[in-house]
């Protein structure tokens, strides 16, 4: 097993971002996959300023968590400027940012919401079930799929919710 840092969180590339997160394979590799996550957000308490502990953890600590997380995304999102901006393939290099994919956040926080449980925390008080990551991760998956051009959604139209309060 290779020594797991702060290099956490395997982003999937952008090409081979699927609207949908995938079954997980097998329970080992998934089991395997949620303690290396588990840990990650251990460390990432333990290097927090100020020192954060897992029992006054919120869920505007997870969003800090998830925002920390961008910065390993392989996933571009164009900003509304961008040429590119609702293309799924662009043809050439642009300046916008890249991130982690709607769909790998979304399994990351469900594979955390699952071990927060199995180490000795309250289902009430589970940060990664909290509201503010469940609209969050709404928020990502409509800018992304505006900014690539995939719809997310495609059997139910619901109407959408304004992107900023
Ligand atoms: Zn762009």
């Amino acid at each position: 097993m290779d020594s797991q840092s702060l290099q956490p969180f395997m982003d999937t590339p952008s090409h081979s971002d699927t609207p949908t997160p995938t079954p997980t394979p097998t329970a080992s590799r998934y089991e395997n996959q949620k303690r290396r996550d588990w840990n990650t957000f251990g460390q990432y308490l333990k290097n927090h300023r100020p020192p954060l502990s897992l029992s006054r953890c919120s869920g505007a600590h997870v969003l800090e968590f998830l925002r920390y997380l961008d910065q390993f995304g392989k996933t571009k999102v164009h900003t509304a400027m961008c040429p590119f901006y609702g293309h799924p393939n662009p043809p050439g290099p642009c300046p916008c940012p890249l991130r982690q994919a709607w769909g790998s956040l979304d399994a990351l926080i469900g594979r955390l919401r699952a071990a927060f449980e199995e180490n000795g925390g309250k289902a009430e008080a589970n940060p990664f079930g909290a509201r503010a990551v469940r609209l969050y991760l709404r928020e990502v998956r409509d800018v992304q799929s505006k900014a690539r051009g995939i719809s997310y959604e495609k059997k139910k139209r619901k109407r959408q919710p304004p992107p900023h309060q």
